[in-house]
């Protein structure tokens, strides 16, 4: 059903875990730490990341800043404690959803669908449209005002990145990672040059912005103009 990604120290619960989400339909890699975990997250893009928040090479909290900094994918915190206290922190810090320990593997399944469903509402091969732009990821084709825009293929999946989350910041690293497939490294200007030729496709200038809109020392964001 979907590709899982576990980081989890605790041998015994990460094999009990893994057995029953297989036995659920679902693919599961495993890492027993988060800097490994994060590696993993990167390269194999899981569908989802279930991840318990004692580990031993990094808090779990901190990790997830970390994973929110270059993705997106949806993430269940596994926590012993949940007061508010140890919660809040670990929702602002961009997890999807928690569960309690000790829980079942059916539990977790039906959590992991459940954020699923919610997380895959903009379906990806969906025609994503933003004010007068509408971009179009199975015929690989993108209008403004009923124009079509000529797009080298990169040019096309950067837009087409940010148009599917308007109105939110993302970070260079971010789209190096999931427009460039460079999980590290990489350089900003790369990402600079493509999107001022994008702008200029678009009809505007980074100074007098319209739908791409520069958030300095953080990224970019997609907008619709007002
Ligand atoms: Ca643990």
């Amino acid at each position: 059903m979907a590709d899982v990604l576990l980081i989890e120290d605790d041998a015994t619960i990460r094999t009990a875990l893994t057995r029953g989400l297989r036995e659920r339909g679902h693919a599961v890699t495993s890492s027993p730490n988060a800097l490994d975990g994060l590696r993993l997250a990167v390269q194999d893009r899981p569908d989802l990341i279930v991840l318990d928040l004692g580990l031993p090479d990094l808090d779990g909290t901190e990790m997830l800043r970390m994973l929110r900094a270059v993705s997106r994918i949806p993430v269940i915190v596994a926590t012993a404690r949940d007061g508010d206290a140890e919660m809040v922190p670990v929702l602002d810090a961009g997890a999807d959803d928690y569960v309690v320990k000790p829980f079942t593997s059916a539990q977790l399944d039906a959590r992991i669908r459940a954020v699923l469903r919610r997380t895959g509402e903009s379906r990806p091969d969906e025609t994503v449209a933003v004010g007068g732009l509408r971009i179009d990821p199975r015929g690989r084709t993108a209008t403004l005002d009923d124009a079509v825009i000529e797009l080298t293929p990169r040019e096309f999946d950067l837009l087409h990145y940010l148009a599917t989350r308007p109105g939110e910041v993302v970070t260079k690293r971010e789209l190096l990672t999931e427009v460039w497939q460079v999980p590290y490294g990489g350089a900003d200007k790369t990402v600079d040059v493509h999107l001022s030729w994008l702008r200029r496709k678009l009809g505007e200038t980074a100074d007098r912005p319209r739908y791409l809109h520069t958030v300095r020392g953080v990224g970019v964001k997609l907008v619709e103009p007002s």
